[in-house]
């Protein structure tokens, strides 16, 4: 038995694997698979189609919002995001609190003034209070991260912008809790943690912020353009959005959104206790109000190199693969997204403890 804990590319539900499979050489007796089929014919307009009513129906997506489907990854957004919108004031205010808002952050640079909210920490572990933030009335919109994927810092709250749009890269926590979408102006998230393999990457966008992108954007980066050809302006991936749709319906099956967040409060509940209660052996640096319910980094006696590399190596001999911490921060993490049981986390949880005692 193998279990993947990996923070992305990450695991998928077994019952969506193999109901893919099934389908692999068939789809729905059309006798080819979805991956040979044209895109603008009718079967894969319906699994198009469908993908996108599913995200409406499953975030609630108000009727003001579009649902687009594009290429280039949470990375492609970075610029996106600045190339679509920063256009009205010509700066764009920052929420820096972990690596990957800090990409975002010096991507936007390129096409505008990007202000910092506060300034950079030396090491991504909290949120500061929003009364000691420093919001630019003028910025065209406020940018921030969700969930840090490598920093295992989640937000419990949503910023308030005081009317400046909201962006929101949702990429490692999408789809793991219920949201107001209406209080966002876009929300984007690349597809390969929780909802399916990468390729995809979906952006909700409020109407009134389509059509202000800067001259130089690529058409394939205009929301604008996505937004006129229902995201097959040009040739989506197909395969991977038809993956997709069976995650959603997955999702639908194992108790909608609010069913796999109470799955993650449960797997990470379990984990940070085991942390919590281990007399230090365990550490996580981060802020107990902001640990992620989805990436749970953590360290050994403070950091001993050489018992994380025991400690990684025997979970492997027992099946638990891809546990290393990212190289940026070192040690161990384990990623808990929608696809891993319960009894996966379990299964950690009690390596987590024997480990403990052998080795305390
Ligand atoms: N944002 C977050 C929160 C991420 O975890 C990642 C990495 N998967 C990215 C953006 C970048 O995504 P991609 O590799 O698809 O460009």
């Amino acid at each position: 038995m193998v279990i993947n804990f990996a923070a992305g590319p990450a695991k998928l539900p077994d019952e969506v694997l193999k109901e893919v499979q099934q389908e692999l050489l068939d789809y729905n007796g059309t006798g080819m698979s979805v991956m040979e089929m044209s895109h603008r014919g009718a079967v894969y307009t319906k699994i198009h189609e469908d993908a996108i009513k599913s995200i409406r129906e499953l975030l609630n997506v108000p009727d003001n919002y579009k649902v687009l489907l594009m290429q280039g990854g949470g990375t492609g957004q970075f610029s996106a995001v600045c190339m679509n919108l920063i256009g009205r004031t010509g700066s764009a205010d920052y929420i820096v609190t972990g690596s990957w808002s800090l990409k975002a952050y010096k991507e936007a640079s390129k096409y505008g003034t990007a202000n910092l909210v506060f300034p950079k920490p030396d090491k991504f572990t909290t949120i500061p209070n929003q009364s000691e933030w420093k919001l630019n009335p003028n910025a065209s919109y406020v940018y921030y991260c969700d969930n840090e994927t490598v920093d295992g810092v989640e937000f419990d709250f949503i910023p308030e912008t005081h009317n400046i749009p909201l962006v929101c890269d949702m990429s490692s926590n999408f789809m793991s809790r219920t949201f107001d979408v209406s209080k966002f102006g876009l929300i984007f998230a690349g597809a390969q943690k929780n909802i399916g393999p990468s390729g995809v990457t979906v952006v909700i966008i409020r109407d009134d912020l389509i059509g202000h992108a800067l001259k130089i954007t690529p058409s394939v980066f205009d929301y604008a353009d996505v937004a006129k050809n229902n995201s097959v302006s040009n040739t989506p991936p197909t395969f991977i959005i038809y993956f997709c749709s069976r995650v959603f319906e997955w999702i639908k099956r194992n108790g909608g959104i609010e069913g796999m967040n109470k799955l993650a409060m449960k797997k990470s509940s379990l984990i940070y206790n085991t942390i919590n209660n281990s007399n230090n052996f365990y550490t996580c640096p981060v802020d107990e109000r902001y640990r992620s319910r989805m990436n749970l980094p953590f360290r050994i006696k403070g950091g001993d190199e050489t018992l994380e590399k025991e400690f990684l190596k025997k979970a492997e001999q027992l099946g638990m693969m891809q546990l290393k911490g990212h190289r940026s921060v070192g040690g161990i993490r384990t990623s808990l997204y929608n696809a891993i049981t319960v009894e996966n986390a379990e299964f950690l949880n009690k390596f987590m403890n024997e480990f403990y005692k052998n080795n305390k």
